[in-house]
């Protein structure tokens, strides 16, 4: 995901989280604890008020309970995946949803168990935004005569636009924001198919070659979209 796609709902840059909970008793914790501990708290009890607040709020992160009453975090947690690649934590009351929580694949990143200390659920949360926020920039970024705009999404050679898919831009992007760093290829797949089944590293490969073949002069010789053997890839100036 972008820094586009976040919304800046939060002058400061705190970590909206969206928290879809009906027991009272633990959405008072969560919104007194997640606060202290500098997020921004955004609420929901069902899942019909959470697809709203889902939409109004952007959260950057959705905390979710398997049972809601009217329905299942789970086909939620599927809902979201088909529009958003927001990490989503799940939030299982039973022990024996534990073992439907991990079963399925459905793109939650990972999973708490009631009663869970807050300690221990702030801990994972910053374990998934750290895997999942890619360091992007706004800023525009020049390599050889290739300009990177990542405001307008653009990239351009002199007066010529270059055509990229979002992924590719989504990439290109991701390795403009560490101009001469390596990226690896789990931070390329976690960043760009995050949650998603696909993500395998013959999909990444393919998205670099294509990547290549639109922004270097010669693709069989590269000399900006370097690739690190067994490790990641390298932009350079
Ligand atoms: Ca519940």
């Amino acid at each position: 995901m972008s820094a586009l796609e976040h919304s800046v709902v939060d002058p400061e840059g705190r970590t909206v989280v969206l928290v879809v909970e009906d027991e009272a008793s633990y959405l008072e914790a969560l919104n007194v604890g997640l606060t202290v501990e500098g997020f921004i708290v955004v609420a929901a009890d069902t899942i019909d008020d959470a697809r709203r607040v889902f939409a109004e709020a952007k959260p950057d992160l959705v905390l979710l309970d398997v049972m809601l009453p009217d329905g299942s975090g789970i086909d939620f947690c599927r809902e979201l995946r088909a529009v958003s690649s927001v990490p989503v934590i799940m939030v299982t009351a039973r022990t024996d949803e534990v073992d439907v929580v991990l079963g399925l694949e459905f793109g939650a990143a990972d999973y708490v168990t009631k009663p869970y200390r807050l300690r221990e659920l702030v801990a994972r949360m910053r374990a998934v935004l750290r895997r999942h926020v890619a360091p992007t920039t706004d800023e525009t970024v020049t390599i050889g005569d290739i300009r990177i705009d990542p405001s307008r999404r653009s990239v351009t050679r002199g007066n010529e636009v270059i055509e990229l898919s979002r992924k590719e831009f989504d990439l290109l992007n991701l390795l403009a924001s560490r101009l001469g760093q390596v990226v690896t290829r789990d931070e390329c797949l976690d960043t760009l198919w995050w949650g998603q089944d696909l993500a395998d590293t013959r999909t990444l490969d393919t998205h670099v070659k294509r990547l290549r073949h639109k922004i270097e002069v010669d693709p069989a010789t590269p000399v900006h979209l370097i690739t690190i053997r067994g490790v990641g890839f390298r932009l350079d100036r």
